[in-house]
């Protein structure tokens, strides 16, 4: 049987459940500098900046 991954809390080293949690992904503007993510739980997650972002697919009426 394969051996289930856990998936652990980057910022409280706490298991994060299936189904929970998030990803927080940090896209450097310099390109060079790459990308970093991180693993976070639900309330971590919480406790971090960043603002609601709109699902992609649909554009704003204003571009009409
Ligand atoms: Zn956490």
């Amino acid at each position: 049987m394969a051996r289930k991954t856990v998936l652990v809390c980057d910022m409280c080293n706490k298991e994060v459940e299936d189904g929970k949690g998030a990803t927080m992904r940090l896209t450097y503007t310099d390109a060079r500098r790459g990308s970093k993510q991180a693993d976070l739980c639900d309330g971590c997650s919480s406790g971090l900046p960043g603002q609601a972002v709109a699902r992609r697919g649909r554009k704003p009426k204003s571009l009409a």
